[in-house]
């Protein structure tokens, strides 16, 4: 399951939050099982049916921005598992105060759940987990680790016509000059730029990768090629237009050239991408800062541009 397209702070942030949040969580465990046991008045929060609201973990979960993430599969199971823990915390309850024994079956639906809680946290972290590891240094986007696997997904969704996907390479064009005019330590923060830029303005399961140097691969599921064209176009509007600082030489700005292709059903994840390519010398060859599509006359691939 690869991440939405988070940046690394992100994902760093939400992981410390989270575990903040499960420990939280098991302060509030004890304390409940302190109530049961010592049969003592429960704390009213956890008798509201928006218990799973108010307690600290669901403090931080409805908090907005982490309820953005629930698009997320693995936070959206943890937010429904969570609610119906803190039913099941209300049963017992209930049962306490009204002297009544509390049920084996309603003590087992508690204990379920509060188990896979903690297995749906566990999953998710050591997702996140993952995806620092394979986070480029420099720029912050997934580096081409992870990748392929998930480009292979696609591909499988788009043979069982789940839906299509369209890949792009991205090449930033001229990007030597940028290192000789101006040094090779500007020349990162540009691609630091160019990175967060596309990044922040990709939908949430869009992802981009460094795919190496200044070129990077961009993963739209759910869109044709059609579509595709039309974000990446704005998109590579909006990057010739994003300032880039050179001290004393003022700002600057750079383009970039897109080939986009289908991530193809009938071929292997390597040969999409290497359609995906030739579009990107196309772009090149017809003078750079343009999107282009593979066409079937490119599988004669032109020579890479020089000038
Ligand atoms: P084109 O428009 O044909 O793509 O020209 P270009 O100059 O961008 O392409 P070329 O392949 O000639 O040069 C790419 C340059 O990118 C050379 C390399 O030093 C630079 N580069 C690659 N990775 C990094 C990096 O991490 N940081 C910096 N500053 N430069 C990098
Ligand atoms: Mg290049
Ligand atoms: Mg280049």
């Amino acid at each position: 399951m690869a991440l939405p397209n988070m940046p690394a702070e992100q994902v760093r942030s939400t992981l410390q939050e989270l575990e903040q949040a499960i420990y939280n969580h098991e302060q509030w465990a004890e304390a409940l099982y302190g109530t049961l046991i010592c049969r003592l008045a429960p704390d009213q929060r956890d008798m509201d049916v928006d218990a799973h609201r108010n307690c600290r973990f669901g403090q931080w979960y409805y908090r907005s921005g982490v309820v953005n993430l629930a698009r997320h599969p693995g936070l959206a199971e943890i937010e429904i598992t969570h609610e119906r823990m803190h039913q099941h915390a209300r049963t017992l309850l209930t049962s306490s105060v009204g002297r009544v024994p509390i049920s084996i079956q309603d003590y087992g639906r508690f204990v379920a759940a509060m188990k896979n809680l903690y297995l749906e946290v566990a999953t998710v972290r050591r997702e996140f987990e993952d995806t620092l590891l394979n986070l480029d240094p420099l720029t912050g986007t997934p580096s081409r680790t992870g990748m392929l696997t998930k480009l292979r997904e696609q591909r499988e969704l788009a043979v069982r016509n789940v839906h299509p996907c369209t890949i792009v390479m991205m090449d930033v064009d001229h990007f030597k000059e940028v290192n000789d005019r101006y040094g090779h330590g500007v020349g990162d923060k540009v691609l630091v730029n160019l990175a967060r830029y596309v990044m922040a303005h990709l939908r949430p399961y869009d992802t981009v990768f460094r795919y190496g140097g200044e070129e990077f691969l961009i993963c739209l599921p759910d869109t044709t090629v059609e579509t595709g064209l039309d974000i990446v176009e704005r998109m590579r509007v909006e990057l010739g237009s994003l300032p880039h600082e050179a001290g004393d030489h003022g700002t600057f700005h750079v383009t970039g050239s897109f080939g986009l292709t289908l991530l193809d059903p009938i071929l292997s994840v390597e040969q999409s991408i290497d359609r995906a390519d030739k579009a990107l010398y196309a772009a090149k060859a017809k003078g750079r800062n343009r999107v282009i599509a593979w066409d079937a006359s490119m599988n004669e691939a032109p020579a890479k541009p020089t000038a």
